[in-house]
């Protein structure tokens, strides 16, 4: 149980008109680690949706009024407050999504990351003026915010999908209004709390949770929200897209990934196992950018494979405030499923399990996390991805065949390889179909660098210079007469 009093954020309501609503109607928060309700929360529907849009609408003018400097500040407030709050975030995202404090408290610094990173941005939204076709004329450019955002978020991670949307809309002068994942809607309500207390002004900032597919059509169908950002699966992200085309919004999809890590034969193997822990098994294995498939080289195969099981074989299972765990349990009931479906059926066609693939005596929704050996191309988890902490390893022997075999697949968010051949680096980060790669890293996430997809995986950039772009609009002016 958590030690650490976030009493001062929680938040049960939805916020708009800069006021937080009750509803007749509440549904529970469960904690995943021990399946207890952790609060009761505002269901809202297609109403509070709406009232939440309206809200958005009357704040606009004023926000986007603004210089870019006082929108500056005010996110600059709002990141000092979410680094104050820091522990109090993270147990309260730790309560409603059961990673590691460690990694909460993690979340937490990388969520406030791209608030700072886009309060500085917010005084670089520069336009152009461009040499002009004709003599008594003039060619401008100006960049201007595209209006009402609509932002919906996923569970795996509450607090940084929020702010990697959110920040650069509100630096860019649009206003907002977020639908959190059902699964963890405290989380966002703790975040829009501390920007209401660092003077953010009311309706720039709302949310709504509950009747999911009730507030998305409020959202897809509301010709005033001009952009919506989503990250979630492909299923979804592919019907809010279809949905979207009536009102022509901008979008920006962050949806599911199957990536690669492919260990070649001239790869620092000590590195390789370090970096497949760190993007295997961070937040149980449920991040899109953890490794769904490791390809390596046959010559270097059991040295990489039982080295990565004896790795493994440290991680600690059990309730996320306990000190030293590293893996807490998976978000719920039908993640859990997926995960023992998945190992059962490479169990079945000829996986050889070098350690874990079974529940521990925890109860509830924690798997071991699992090595298998052996994998090969017809598992579901090939094609599907697992979202829990499952490393399956298969087997190449050549370099243009592994890059056909991890690019067989719909998805194209992030791949990692292993080399110490720079002419391989660059032919292999050029050949591999996905927004993001890592060439002898495990990690790649950060606010100052790109993050996206490309093919199923999505569309847009979030974090960095790029991701505010996807909050504005160009707008040409042709000056005549001059
Ligand atoms: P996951 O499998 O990661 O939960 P989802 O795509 O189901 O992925 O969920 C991601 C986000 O999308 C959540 O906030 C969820 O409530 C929301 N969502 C799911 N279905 C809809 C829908 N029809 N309209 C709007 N939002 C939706």
């Amino acid at each position: 149980m958590s030690q650490i009093d976030y009493s001062a954020i929680l938040k049960t309501g939805a916020y708009y008109n800069g006021v937080w609503h009750t509803t007749a109607k509440t549904y529970p928060i469960i904690n995943p680690a021990n399946g207890q309700t952790v609060a009761e929360v505002a269901y809202c529907g297609a109403a509070e949706a709406k009232s939440a849009v309206d809200s958005a609408e009357n704040a606009l003018s004023s926000w986007q009024a603004m210089t870019a400097k006082m929108r500056s500040n005010l996110l600059k407030k709002w990141f000092d407050l979410i680094i104050k709050n820091q522990s109090a975030l993270a147990a309260l995202l730790v309560t409603e999504q059961g990673k590691p404090l460690s990694e909460g408290m993690g979340e937490v610094l990388y969520a406030a990351s791209f608030v700072e990173w886009f309060a500085e941005e917010a005084k670089r939204i520069y336009g152009d003026v461009i040499p002009s076709h004709k003599g008594d004329a003039r060619i401008m450019v100006l960049k201007q915010p595209v209006g009402v955002i609509a932002a919906i978020t996923p569970w795996n991670f509450p607090l940084a999908m929020l702010t990697r949307k959110i920040a650069p809309a509100l630096a860019a002068g649009c206003t907002a209004v977020i639908k959190p994942s059902e699964e963890t809607p405290l989380s966002a309500h703790a975040l829009v709390h501390l920007a209401q207390e660092a003077g953010i002004p009311e309706g720039v900032l709302n949310v709504v949770s509950g009747n999911a597919p009730e507030i998305g059509q409020v959202f897809t169908s509301d010709k005033r929200v001009r952009k919506i950002s989503f990250t979630g699966s492909t299923k979804t992200g592919k019907y809010l897209y279809s949905q979207c085309a009536e009102t022509m919004k901008k979008m920006s999809l962050e949806l599911g990934g199957n990536a690669a890590f492919i260990v070649f034969d001239d790869a620092d193997i000590d590195a390789a196992i370090a970096g497949a822990m760190a993007s295997k098994f961070r937040n149980t294995g449920q991040t899109c950018v953890c490794v769904n498939r490791f390809f390596i080289h046959d010559s270097v195969y059991e040295k990489f494979v039982t080295g990565l099981a004896t790795e493994v074989n440290k991680l600690i299972v059990g309730d996320a405030f306990t000190p030293n765990v590293t893996q807490g349990p998976l978000i719920n009931e039908m993640a859990l499923a997926k995960v023992k479906r998945h190992v059962e059926d490479a169990l079945n066609k000829g996986a050889r399990a070098l350690t874990g693939a079974k529940q521990p005596n925890l109860g509830g929704t924690y798997f071991e996390p699992t090595v298998l050996a052996d994998a090969h191309i017809d598992m579901e988890m090939s094609q599907e991805e697992t979202f829990g902490p499952i490393a399956a390893c298969y087997r190449f022997t050549d370099e243009d065949d592994v890059i056909k075999q991890a690019n067989a697949t719909d998805f194209g968010l992030s791949s990692y390889f292993y080399t110490r051949d720079v002419g391989r680096a660059w032919r292999v980060a050029e050949a591999l179909e996905c927004g993001m790669i890592a060439v002898n890293e495990g990690m790649l996430s950060t606010e100052i660098a790109p993050f996206g997809g490309i093919k199923d995986s999505g569309l847009g950039r979030e974090g960095s210079k790029y991701g505010i772009e996807e909050y504005l609009n160009i707008k040409y002016v042709l000056m005549g007469g001059i």
